[in-house]
């Protein structure tokens, strides 16, 4: 059709054509106008390629512009890529703006491309209609207002521009979810490994030391048996191996006697429930209240000792080892002195066990805490280095945490924290 178009050229466009030095002839653009934004496609459909130029003009910078003279054309291109909009001339020989459409929107693909029809301004209500009911989403007069036309396309090419980014963000999100999920497959997977290692290392453990056990005590016996029966047949010389083998022995039985205990922990299931630190204590010092005298220590404890959800074996095991720690590790001469009290700090509740012996320097506090990690000799203080990797243990299966403050000289302050039971604790 002969469409007559007062295409008034933007600031923009005649900037742009004066730069290139083509005067005013429109020039068809080789790149989107924006580079590095999303490339979004625009249809013109026109049969007269004055048109067709004047609208390019107009459009060049707001998308890629695709050109056609026909609806078979326009068909043809619609097949190839995807568009923002089409503007779709209603008058055309052949096949005409309306038919194009109906075309247009059986196709799945297309069913859906807003298409706005250029058309004159003397169109009819019906004529509007029909293009209306052909899923038309706009129509533009001729002769064509420069900024109306710029307008109605920028906004269809700015929704696709919008998906487009909201796609790829979705896209980069779906990744970013993906290298999460493998993260934590993986993480998982080593988890399970570990804890599958672990698991195998406290069974060995456990059976070694249970093994260990027959041998040691057979020596023990024997060693014992041969010094009381043949003890008078033997030089000095010989009754001082006798009892070096005897107390090598016995060290042996406490070490694997301990072991058991740390690994046991590790595997043996441990019931929670409240537990009265003001009961469990007072039960303690009375069972080593043989030792307390021994050493001549004094223990206080606090009477406001609250309930805490435990397990009273776990539990007991540990309080007994800080306790019996705390007399044990004190400068001779010195009368060792613990104190035990409680803080309760939100729905947690921090046992301290405070004595006034040697202290430990910073370096060593939480190593101190592995099984076998002795900062002194057997001579100046006996032990076999695996109560404090009990007291962890069994206070981390509890679901707590355990601590201390101390410097050498200073005496120390070792910490149990563990959930503060809310219902008081059943009487008995
Ligand atoms: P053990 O008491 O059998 O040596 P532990 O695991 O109970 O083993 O303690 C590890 C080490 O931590 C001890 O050998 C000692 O050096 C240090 N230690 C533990 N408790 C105290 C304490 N209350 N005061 C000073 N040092 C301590």
């Amino acid at each position: 059709m002969a469409l007559s178009m007062e295409i008034k050229p933007t600031a923009e466009t005649r900037a742009r054509r004066d730069d290139a030095g083509r005067g005013d002839e429109p020039q068809t653009p080789k790149q989107p106008a924006h580079p590095g934004r999303g490339e979004v496609s625009i249809l013109i459909v026109d049969d007269t390629p004055e048109n067709l130029v004047a609208m390019e003009a107009v459009l060049a910078d707001v998308g890629r512009l695709v050109k056609v003279t026909s609806g078979q054309e326009a068909l043809r291109a619609l097949l190839k890529e995807e568009f923002a909009v089409i503007l779709l001339d209603v008058n055309m020989p052949g096949m005409n703006g309306f038919e194009t459409a109906a075309l247009i929107r059986q196709r799945k693909q297309t069913e859906h491309v807003p298409i706005i029809f250029v058309t004159a301004i003397s169109t009819t209500d019906t004529h509007m209609f029909k293009g209306y009911s052909l899923g038309a989403v706009d129509y533009i007069f001729t002769p064509v207002n420069a900024e109306v036309l710029r307008s109605k396309v920028s906004v269809f090419v700015e929704l696709v521009r919008k998906s487009q980014a909201v796609k790829l963000q979705a896209r980069q999100l779906q990744e970013a979810n993906e290298i999460l999920r493998t993260e934590i497959a993986t993480r998982q997977k080593a988890e399970e490994a570990l804890k599958e290692s672990n698991d195998e290392l406290e069974a060995f453990s456990y059976s070694v030391s249970h093994d260990l056990r027959a041998p040691v005590r057979a020596m023990q016996g024997f060693a014992r048996v041969l010094v009381e029966d043949y003890g008078e047949n033997l030089d000095d010389a010989a009754r001082d191996y006798l009892d070096r083998i005897v107390a090598g022995a016995c060290r042996m039985d406490a070490l694997i006697q301990d072991l058991l205990v740390y690994s046991r922990l590790g595997h043996t299931e441990l019931s929670l429930g409240p537990i009265s630190l003001k009961q469990l204590v007072s039960e303690i010092v009375r069972q080593i209240s043989p030792d307390i005298g021994a050493k001549h220590a004094e223990i206080s404890v606090a009477d406001d000792l609250p309930e805490v959800v435990a397990n009273k074996m776990a539990l007991g095991q540990a309080i007994e080892n800080l306790i019996t720690n705390g007399m044990k590790f004190v400068p001779d001469g010195r009368q060792p002195k613990v104190r035990i009290e409680a803080q309760t700090i939100g729905k947690l509740v921090r046992l301290w066990i405070i004595d006034n012996g040697i202290g430990i320097p910073e370096e060593y506090h939480s190593r101190i805490f592995r099984v076998f990690e002795r900062l002194h000799t057997a001579e100046t203080y006996p032990g076999t280095g695996i109560g404090l990797a009990i007291v962890r243990k069994g206070v981390e299966r509890m679901n707590g945490h355990v601590g201390l403050e101390s410097a050498p000289g200073k005496g120390s302050r070792f910490w149990i924290e563990l959930p503060a039971a809310m219902a008081p604790a059943p009487a008995g």
